[in-house]
């Protein structure tokens, strides 16, 4: 495992926002793990996880802590079972898995990596399915161990799940799913259909998905247009045109616009929103936790 010093971390993110990692470094093994966790401990640094940043976004600046992005992305079937390292793109997984009959087309059109999907239980529409539908058992790294945490024990419920908030650094290493059989065939037209419908409902840009949680079965998308905040503006961040629950880095958008945009639509909620997206703040903390 290679610390690294000063790494630019807008990159490493779909919506393209945030400073420098202090420290930063890519974890391909689970000995990188235990490296990387010894490293922070010694140098008392906040260690701060992220996969494919897809729902994430850094303080400009300096991040004064240690980044590590979970880069190990082995899958292994053996026989009704999956296992899936953190790292590994779902979309690229769901394909893969498409080729050998197993259907986890339903998850079809969300970004970054199983790790990602595991930490926030990724899925579609508060009536929809998730990826706890799928999960036997998640490994985590935390304290200095290895543990094999099972479904129950991870908790999920919509959009959340045990490893989300707690105050411990966790990092998911690997997860085991269960996955139905289906045709090939029929799972690649369910999959080019999802596709289709995502291209018609969300913008294809500078975004990191969903910002806020929907509310009482209500989707934040719908409480955002009835305060009429489609299209706000705060500097280079705005809210997508398409879609009013995400945000969009539409010109050199920086943090504090988003955080500005966040506190904008908070103001004109009854009760406010739950936010989903995570914003790293220069101390490596979470900005709406
Ligand atoms: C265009 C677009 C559409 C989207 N649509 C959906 C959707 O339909 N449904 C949905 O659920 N989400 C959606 N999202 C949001 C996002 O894709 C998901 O939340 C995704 O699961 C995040 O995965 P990631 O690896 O990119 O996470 P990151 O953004 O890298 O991290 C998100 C959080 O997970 C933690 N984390 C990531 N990996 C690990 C790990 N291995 N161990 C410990 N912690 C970890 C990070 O610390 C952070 O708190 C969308 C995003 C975009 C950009």
């Amino acid at each position: 495992m290679k610390i690294q010093e000063n790494i630019p971390l807008g990159p490493k993110t779909t919506m393209r926002i945030g400073g420098t990692a202090a420290y930063y470094t890519e974890l391909y093994s689970k000995k990188d793990c235990e490296e990387a966790f010894e490293y922070a401990k010694d140098n008392n640094l906040k260690l701060v996880v992220i996969g494919g940043g897809s729902n994430t976004i850094f303080a400009n600046g300096v991040i004064d802590a240690l980044i590590v992005r979970l880069k190990g992305n082995e899958v292994k079937i053996d026989e009704e079972k999956v296992y899936v390292q953190a790292g590994k793109n779902l979309p690229m997984l769901i394909n893969e898995l498409a080729k050998e009959g197993m259907d986890l087309s339903a998850l079809t059109g969300i970004p970054g990596s199983m790790g990602g999907a595991v930490i926030g239980n990724a899925g579609q529409g508060p009536e929809g399915i998730w990826i706890d539908n799928y999960i036997e058992s998640v490994t985590i790294f935390t304290d200095g161990l290895f543990k094999i945490i099972s479904k129950d024990e991870c908790n999920f419920k919509y959009r959340e799940s045990i490893f989300k908030n707690i105050d411990l650094p966790v990092i998911i290493w690997e997860a085991t799913l269960v996955i139905p059989s289906n045709n090939p065939e029929e799972i690649k037209n369910k999959i080019e259909s999802l596709l289709k419908k995502r291209i018609e409902t969300q913008p294809h840009t500078k975004t990191a998905g969903s910002c806020f949680k929907a509310k009482d079965d209500v989707p934040a998308w719908k409480l955002i247009d009835e305060a009429g905040l489609r299209g706000r503006k705060e500097g280079g961040i705005c809210i997508s045109e398409k879609h009013a629950n995400f945000l969009i880095n539409e010109k050199d958008g920086t943090y504090k616009d988003a955080v500005s945009l966040v506190e904008s639509v908070q103001s004109y909620m009854k009760n406010p929103l739950e936010v989903e997206m995570r914003f790293v703040k220069n101390d490596g903390c979470i900005e709406f936790p």
